[in-house]
């Protein structure tokens, strides 16, 4: 049973000068699922995100991924062991192509994989690859053309394609569907959901047909604690998440 939780967090407190902004919140996410943390402006989310990575160190409490006991670690150990943020990676260099953002994001050091690409059948494997990927995230007749000249929703599914480079476990979402137009949301919500068959994906994201419509689990957190968990069907009908949103 154990087993089934890739990443628990238990405890978790962040103090910023005497401020608590997350307080005592323990989250346990289940491995290929899609889970979600909402909650109202200041809720804590960021900050949760930040500790889970470690951007920021926590005050207290515990993390464990795939039941390994990972604080205190960098965000780049954690990286390697499976466990990566979107933004982490995701620079784009904006006048490589598409095909060479994901070239060089498969060539990352964090696989020690410089050596593996040397010889020309690895260089066809490498091109293989990144056309895979391409194509995995709806890409493929923008391979050619320089990323900054992607329109914007196509630019996330070029982020979201160079984290999956990595080959994460599990993925860690920072509102994907921000600033994206009514199709891309559609568009990028199909490929997460993709991403989720053989990985697991923690989002926040402020979008609520979106959550209601991918997520496995809500967390909602509201002035650094945890309020309410659970599917979008219990977890909407609780009255202090009501109040929590429509309070602020
Ligand atoms: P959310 O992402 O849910 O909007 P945040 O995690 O960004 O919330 O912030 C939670 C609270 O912690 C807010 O009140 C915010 O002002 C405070 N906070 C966040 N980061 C810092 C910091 N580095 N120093 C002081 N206070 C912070």
């Amino acid at each position: 049973m154990q087993n089934d939780i890739i990443l628990e967090a238990t405890g978790l407190t962040k103090e910023f000068l005497g401020f608590v902004a997350v307080k005592d919140v323990n989250l346990r996410v289940r491995r290929h699922s899609i889970h979600a943390l909402i909650g109202p402006n200041g809720a804590g989310k960021t900050t949760c995100f930040n500790l889970l990575t470690h951007f920021l160190v926590p005050t207290s409490g515990r993390i464990r991924f795939n039941g390994v006991d990972i604080t205190g670690r960098s965000p780049a150990a954690i990286a390697r062991m499976g466990l990566v943020r979107s933004f982490q990676i995701s620079a784009v260099f904006p006048h490589l192509t598409v095909r060479d953002n994901v070239r060089v994001a498969l060539q990352r050091p964090l696989r020690n994989s410089f050596q593996f690409w040397r010889s020309d059948s690895m260089l066809d494997r490498l091109n293989d690859r990144a056309l895979a990927l391409i194509e995995a995230v709806g890409l493929a007749p923008y391979a050619g053309l320089p990323a900054v000249e992607l329109p914007y929703g196509r630019k996330r599914a070029l982020e979201i394609a160079t984290t999956l480079a990595l080959e994460p476990e599990m993925l860690l979402l920072d509102e994907p569907m921000a600033g994206l137009a009514h199709e891309d949301i559609d568009r990028i919500a199909q490929l997460i959901r993709k991403v989720a068959a053989d990985r697991t994906v923690l989002m926040v994201e402020h979008n609520m047909s979106v959550v209601a419509d991918l997520s496995d689990t809500i967390t909602v957190l509201a002035r650094g604690e945890k309020l309410a968990e659970g599917p979008y069907a219990e977890v909407s009908k609780h009255p202090q998440v009501i109040e929590a949103y429509v309070g602020t």
